[in-house]
């Protein structure tokens, strides 16, 4: 555990999991925090005034440089992602990321840095292992022998490996979640590379606010997920960061629910009833992916534990006002500059 006053460094900060641990840290009380993203500032989602924000290219070494300087602790959440519709339509963009994270650990090591996190995913699982619709719960081992999702779980899978031979080899101190699909405010909710929690929450309020009651659904909507609210995947980052827990471990929820069941759920906390059109054209992943939490609740005695109904209640409600606010052509779209 940092003292407060320590360096704490957060990679992809102007993005969805990355703005939510920058604030994240800010109230636990760390004084000195520097957030690093590609994009520029007034795209970041949250952006702080008392944070040193650093707009930089993370796939240069030189710039893995400059952000790592003086860190104490580094936060790796950089990365060219998206949901199913992007990393099946841009497999090479997203092994890319391999330089951010190759790049990173050169640069933590040479720096000095104490403590490092990288955020993996659970698309390194094989994918022989999800061919079933009813939600095969994943457990750790089960990335071996590899078969991972074309591009972006390679890249993971990679990556999460060189962390562990840095650990071994160069003695840095290096830890490894592999999240399942993560939701909630802040995220991206248009554009191509919002997740399956987001896409449908807008698909519902675009239906709703339109009148047009029907819904497109990619593939035939039986696959099985679990889906991780914000509040769970930061506490469970913290935890992980100050933990022993030197394997790569699952940071996901337990509830696993079909993509019609996601819908159901939007639906009625929007008080609509669509009428479904399958898309068995469109991207759609594995059938069945589920998170196997033995191993995280056996060394932290916790899982991710809130329901997608009180998730997504919160979700909604935050992409409807941004959906409003984008139709009336009001500033900020998506971006929240907090200063609090
Ligand atoms: P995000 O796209 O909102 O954030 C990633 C950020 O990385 C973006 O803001 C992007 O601009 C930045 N980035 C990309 N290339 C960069 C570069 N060259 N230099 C500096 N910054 C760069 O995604 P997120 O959902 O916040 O994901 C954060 C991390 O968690 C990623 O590593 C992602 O692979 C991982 N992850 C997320 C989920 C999920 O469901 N959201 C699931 C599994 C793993």
């Amino acid at each position: 555990m940092t003292l407060g006053n320590e360096l704490v460094v957060v990679t992809g900060a102007g993005g969805f999991i990355g703005g939510h641990l920058a604030s994240a840290l800010r109230a636990q009380g760390h004084k000195w925090i520097r957030a690093v993203d590609i994009k520029p500032l007034d795209e970041w989602y949250q952006l702080f005034d008392d944070v040193e924000n650093l707009s930089l290219d993370l796939t240069l070494k030189q710039n893995c440089e400059i952000a790592s300087r003086d860190a104490y602790e580094v936060y790796n959440l950089a990365a060219n992602m998206g949901g199913m519709g992007f990393i099946e339509r841009n497999k090479a963009l997203c092994m890319l990321s391999v330089l951010i994270n190759t790049h990173m650990l050169q640069a933590a090591l040479k720096c000095g840095v104490k403590k490092f996190f990288y955020s993996s995913s659970a698309c390194v699982y094989n994918a022989d292992k999800q061919k079933t619709f009813e939600a095969p719960s994943l457990t750790e081992s089960d990335a071996y022998p590899a078969l991972a999702e074309d591009g972006y779980g390679w890249e993971k899978l990679f990556s999460e490996r060189m962390c562990r031979h840095f650990q071994e080899d160069f003695g840095l101190c290096t830890r490894v979640a592999r999240f399942h699909n993560v939701y909630g405010p802040w995220g991206t909710w248009y554009g191509g590379r919002e997740k399956a929690p987001a896409a449908i929450c807008r698909r519902v309020i675009e239906a709703k606010v339109s009148g047009k009651h029907e819904i497109d659904i990619w593939g035939p909507g039986n696959q099985t997920r679990s889906f991780m609210f914000i509040e769970d995947c930061i506490k469970g980052i913290n935890l992980i960061m100050n933990s022993e827990i030197l394997e790569p471990i699952n940071l996901g929820s337990a509830e696993a629910v079909t993509i019609n069941q996601l819908v159901d759920i939007v639906e009625e906390i929007a008080g609509v009833k669509l009428l479904r059109n399958y898309d068995l054209s469109a991207p759609q992943g594995v059938n069945g992916r589920n998170s196997d939490n033995t191993t995280i609740k056996k060394y932290l005695n916790w899982e991710p534990n809130t329901t997608l109904r009180v998730g997504l209640e919160k979700t909604y409600r935050w992409i409807y006002d941004q959906y409003i606010a984008r139709e009336r052509g009001e500033a900020g779209v998506i971006r929240e500059s907090s200063v609090a």
